[in-house]
C-alpha cells in the first residue's frame, strides 16, 4: 500500500479535509505546513512572530523557515510509517529541497496527488468555511447566528479567509504551484483526481488513484 505520499491543491480544494481521512484510515502522519504555521503563530513562538504576517496576507513564508519546519517533521523515524505532506512543496525550489531532504533520509515517495477542483468552486467553498471553537474546520451554509450547525460552539472565521486574501491566495496558487504542478506532471509518481463533488465522493476516488 502507497504511504508517502504530497497532496497538491488550491487553496479550499480539500487537501487538509482528505488528508485527514486517510491519515485516521491508514495512520498515516498528516503534515500540514497550514497547520503547523497557525500554531506556530497562536504559540506566539519566535518562528510564529516571523511567519505571522506572511500566513494573514495569503502570501508563501520564506522557503528556508518552511524548509526547516519540514525537515524537523521528517527526521529521525518519523516519516517511516507513512505520511501525507499537506502544503508543502508550494513551488519548484521546495519540491527540489525535498527531493534532497528524501534522499538523504533514503525514504521514496509513492505519490503526488493533485486535487484538481474548478476555481468557482473554490470561492464558493471557502466563502462557507468557517473554524468552530469545539470542531474545528467546518463549512457551513448559512453562518448568520455564528453557531456550528454540529454543536451550537462558536464560529471564526480563517485569519485569511477575507475575500482580499483569498483573491491573493489564489493568485499565489496559480504563478507559484501551477508551475510545480507542471514540475510533477512529467514524473510517472503523479496523479490527479477530480475534486469537485462530496467529501465522501472524491475520498473514494483518491483512494482509487491511489
Ligand atoms: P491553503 O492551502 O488553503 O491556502 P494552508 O493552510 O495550506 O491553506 O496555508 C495557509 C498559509 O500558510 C499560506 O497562504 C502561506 O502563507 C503559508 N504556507 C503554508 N505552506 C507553505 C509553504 N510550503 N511555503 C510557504 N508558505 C506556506
Amino acid at each position: 500500500m502507497i504511504r508517502k505520499i504530497v497532496i497538491l491543491g488550491a487553496p479550499g480544494s480539500g487537501k487538509g479535509t482528505q488528508a485527514k481521512k486517510l491519515q485516521k484510515e491508514f495512520g498515516w502522519n498528516h503534515i500540514s505546513t497550514g497547520d503547523i504555521l497557525r500554531s506556530e503563530i497562536e504559540k506566539k513562538s519566535d518562528v510564529g512572530a516571523k511567519v505571522e504576517q506572511f500566513v494573514n496576507e495569503g502570501k508563501l513564508v520564506p522557503d528556508d523557515i518552511i524548509i526547516e519546519l519540514i525537515k524537523k517533521r521528517l527526521s529521525g523515524n518519523k516519516a517511516q510509517t507513512g505520511f501525507i505532506l499537506d502544503g508543502f512543496p508550494r513551488n519548484v525550489v521546495q519540491a527540489e529541497k525535498l527531493n534532497r531532504i528524501l534522499d538523504n533520509l533514503k525514504i521514496n515517495l509513492d505519490a503526488v496527488l493533485l486535487i484538481d477542483v474548478d476555481e468557482n468552486e473554490i470561492i464558493k467553498r471557502i466563502s462557507k468555511r468557517f473554524v468552530c471553537e469545539n470542531c474545528g474546520p467546518v463549512i457551513v451554509d448559512n453562518a448568520d447566528d455564528k453557531k456550528c450547525p454540529h454543536c451550537g460552539g462558536k464560529l471564526y472565521r480563517r485569519e485569511d479567509d477575507t475575500p482580499k486574501t483569498v483573491k491573493h491566495r489564489l493568485e499565489v496558487f496559480e504563478k507559484q504551484t501551477r508551475s510545480l504542478i507542471n514540475y510533477y506532471k512529467g514524473r510517472n509518481l503523479f496523479k490527479s483526481v477530480n475534486g469537485n463533488g462530496s467529501i465522501d465522493e472524491v475520498y473514494e476516488r483518491i483512494k482509487a488513484a491511489l
